[in-house]
């Protein structure tokens, strides 16, 4: 029989695609289901990006660019950094990639060697240990409890490292938790991280831009200039600008990193759609605005969301400081049984609960590496929130 790669065997493909299929197959079933499973602004991309593509496409813009990216839009990437991070970088320390997701896997290429240690905070996004492994790389998790705010702790970061540690992942605001560093929260991190030349730091900062009580996000580079040359930071347009379906994804760091990125990237890929490199250019350049327009929006969500889940009993829900996402913890449930008699053991019994019982679709805890939570999108109406809180009281109350 012809063989598969081994690592394929090491984890499940992404649990968010599974309750977004199964959702989706109730949906289609006609059942009225509240999909709070999907990580994905509900706002449209706004018109003066869509113009910018259009304009791209009667201009004749849909050759290939070089694969690390068009010029143009690498410069408007580094005026973003700039202006917005106070981080000084040239073209020649921009890439651009088909989304923040492949630049990850690109990054993890190019950096990491068979048996290479990644240090990934838990919760974790879904995708980082399936990428690391891909790549050949060891994920070392850390845990990151509620009552810290879901943050990594420097003492815990410091025990993790070791001779064999090649990168260390940071995600703020995170996915799955909403939690976000502070200059003084990252600055504890960063007087450990100074210490250990050998490790590469990723901040995936790709939710920055949605933050609440006008919360700063810190990134570990603008925090600590001498990590600069071994941080690569992660950024896209997506979440920012609502541009999910466009693929465009950027990273900057030292021009040694990007040489090695480069290699990866012109054997992997073509390049990013150009039309789509247009159009983030639009994005970059154009008007900023109405970002905080749509911040004011999620926070509402989010002040809405907090209040009604933490009334609930068995349920505790901290309040974030960003991104669209909220990681309520549900230990005081476990052991519970449902109406049919099914005892809720773990994060699966549970969300397959709220989906079969009260029509609701969340995502299983077990999916970011840390059990008893789950978490919910609140990136759609407050209407359909509140329906959703409706339901999840009284499927709670319906257990035993
Ligand atoms: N990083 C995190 C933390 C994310 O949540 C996501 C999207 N869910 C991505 C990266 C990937 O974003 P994209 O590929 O759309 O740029």
């Amino acid at each position: 029989m012809p063989q598969f790669n081994k690592q394929l065997e090491r984890f499940q493909p992404s649990a968010i695609n599974t309750v977004f299929s199964l959702a989706g197959k109730l949906k289609s079933e006609g059942k009225d289901i509240v999909d709070l499973s999907i990580g994905e602004p509900d706002f449209d991309t706004p018109a003066h990006i869509k113009a910018a593509a259009i304009q791209a496409i009667e201009a004749d813009q849909t050759k290939y660019t070089p694969s690390d990216g068009a010029k143009d839009l690498k410069q408007a990437v580094v005026n973003k950094f700039k202006r917005e991070n106070n981080l000084n970088y040239n073209v020649n320390q921009i890439a651009i990639d088909s989304g923040v997701k492949p630049l990850l896997f690109h990054v993890m290429k190019t950096l990491l060697d068979e048996g290479s240690e990644v240090i990934v905070p838990t919760p974790c996004w879904t995708s980082y240990p399936g990428m690391v492994m891909l790549a050949g790389g060891e994920p070392v998790f850390v845990a990151c409890p509620q009552d810290k705010g879901f943050k990594l702790q420097a003492a815990d970061l410091e025990a993790a490292i070791n001779d064999k540690t090649r990168l260390v992942m940071l995600n703020s605001p995170s996915n799955p938790t909403g939690a976000a560093y502070s200059v003084d929260e990252m600055k504890a991190l960063t007087d450990v991280l100074i210490k250990y030349p050998h490790v590469w730091i990723l901040a995936d900062d790709i939710y920055e831009h949605i933050v609440f009580d006008k919360f700063v996000n810190a990134n570990p580079a603008a925090v600590e200039p001498k990590l600069y040359d071994r941080t690569i930071v992660l950024n896209g347009v997506s979440k920012a600008y609502c541009m999910t379906g466009w693929r465009i994804g950027y990273a900057a760091s030292s021009e040694n990193f990007m040489q090695m990125l480069l290699k990866v990237l012109s054997q992997a890929v073509g390049c990013p759609c150009s039309v789509s490199q247009a159009a983030a250019i639009a994005a970059l350049e154009g008007p900023q605005e109405y970002l905080q327009d749509w911040a004011k929006t999620y926070q509402e969500r989010r002040d809405y969301l907090v209040k009604r889940l933490d009334a609930i009993d068995g349920i505790e829900c901290n309040s974030p400081e960003g991104a669209f996402y909220l990681y309520p913890g549900f230990s005081a449930l476990i052991g519970k049984k449902t109406p049919q008699g099914i005892e809720i053991k773990d994060s699966i019994d549970f969300v397959s609960y709220l989906l079969e019982h009260a029509l609701v679709a969340v995502v299983p805890g077990s999916a970011f590496e840390y059990e008893n939570h789950f978490r919910l999108s609140y990136a759609t109406s407050l209407s359909e929130l509140e329906k959703a809180c409706d339901r999840i009281v009284l499927a709670i109350e319906a257990l035993s």
